[in-house]
């Protein structure tokens, strides 16, 4: 396979398969991630630590114009006293997640990733924006690994009506940053926001080829009834495949790439849905680690899993999750096959 052969036309018609030519393209994806990533899957602990957001993102439920959500922020103790205990639970990865505010300062996070970094042998990501490169240096230089940054839709029209205030060009720009500087960097995007076609999503699927990422998370849009988009269906609500159709081509156009069974697919598959995700393509696991009575708040979709279980549990479930599917826990950071051949 050559690269003139990643087309978006092979994209179309893999989205396209049915029957036993679907069969066909989970058992391919599955094939890849063996060959590729081998059969560990990584545990990344998730740490929700603001819901403080400036943006109003019109499917996101922590959208600053939801006055529903009492708002929250941990407090640099918080953060480091749950890093702590991670590493026990074999959650190698802490990825600190907020809303896109300047609520925390640019040192007050830096701090947190060298307190972290120097207290656990925890790989850092983080996820909070888009930022000024400078900032994404400092915060390399104080040690975080990686970066989490959505870019959501392709398409530039939709993205504009979506995210208000900002910019695909914006969210490509800072990716840009990033993969400059080093940092493993990874993207992604929803699949079925209203609006997206088959050809916007071979367009999702081209881009995060085109942008070579270290990790790639992808996952249904599912409507949240305080948002603007309360009452839309996503794109796919008849054909709901096609959230796994997209997750194994996904994994097919990026053989090296992390890709995670993101808790989305459990909302749309209850007590399946991460399960099936592994099958067919990703490697990842990323259980809530967020104080639970800080979890209600951090509501970014209804049906959100894990919602009253303690940090232990949800790392457990994954640990026992990855077992019966007859995988292995990846031991150490998991950093980036990619960045380990650059
Ligand atoms: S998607 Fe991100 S930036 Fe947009 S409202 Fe939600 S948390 Fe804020």
């Amino acid at each position: 396979m050559n690269n003139m052969e990643y087309s978006k036309e092979w994209v179309l018609g893999l989205l396209r398969a049915e029957g036993p030519d679907l069969a066909e393209l989970y058992r391919i994806a599955d094939r890849v991630r063996h060959e590729h990533m081998g059969d560990d899957v990584y545990i990344r602990g998730i740490i929700e630590f603001s819901n403080i957001c400036a943006s109003n993102c019109l499917y996101c439920g922590i959208r600053a114009g939801n006055r529903g959500l009492r708002r929250y922020a941990l407090s640099a103790g918080e953060i480091l006293e749950i890093a702590s205990t991670m590493a026990d639970s074999q959650q190698m990865t802490v990825v600190l997640q907020s809303g896109e505010t300047p609520v925390f300062g640019d040192e007050e996070i830096g701090n947190i990733i060298r307190r972290i970094k120097r207290e656990t042998p925890l790989a850092v990501t983080l996820s909070v924006g888009n930022r000024p490169r400078e900032t994404y240096r400092y915060w390399q230089e104080c040690g975080m690994d990686r970066y989490l940054l959505r870019f959501e839709t392709s398409a530039p029209g939709l993205f504009d009506r979506l995210r208000p205030g900002s910019s695909l060009e914006e969210r490509l720009m800072c990716l840009r940053y990033l993969q400059d500087l080093g940092v493993q960097t990874g993207s992604g995007f929803m699949i079925g926001l209203p609006g997206e076609t088959l050809n916007i999503l071979a367009d999702n699927i081209m881009l995060c080829r085109a942008l070579d990422l270290d990790m790639i998370g992808i996952g249904p849009f599912i409507p949240h009834p305080d948002t603007p988009l309360g009452d839309e269906k996503n794109a796919y609500d008849d054909h709901r495949e096609m959230y796994f159709k997209a997750l194994a081509v996904l994994r097919i156009f990026n053989p090296d790439a992390h890709i995670p069974a993101t808790t989305a697919y459990d909302v749309v598959f209850p007590g399946e849905g991460r399960d099936l995700a592994l099958q067919r393509g990703a490697n990842v696991l990323m259980p809530n680690n967020t104080p639970v009575k800080y979890r209600k708040d951090y509501f970014l979709y209804p049906g959100k899993p894990c919602v009253d279980e303690s940090a232990e549990q949800c790392a457990c479930y994954a640990i026992t999750r990855i077992q019966s599917l007859g995988r292995t826990i990846g031991k150490g950071p998991g950093h980036s096959i990619k960045q380990r051949r650059r």
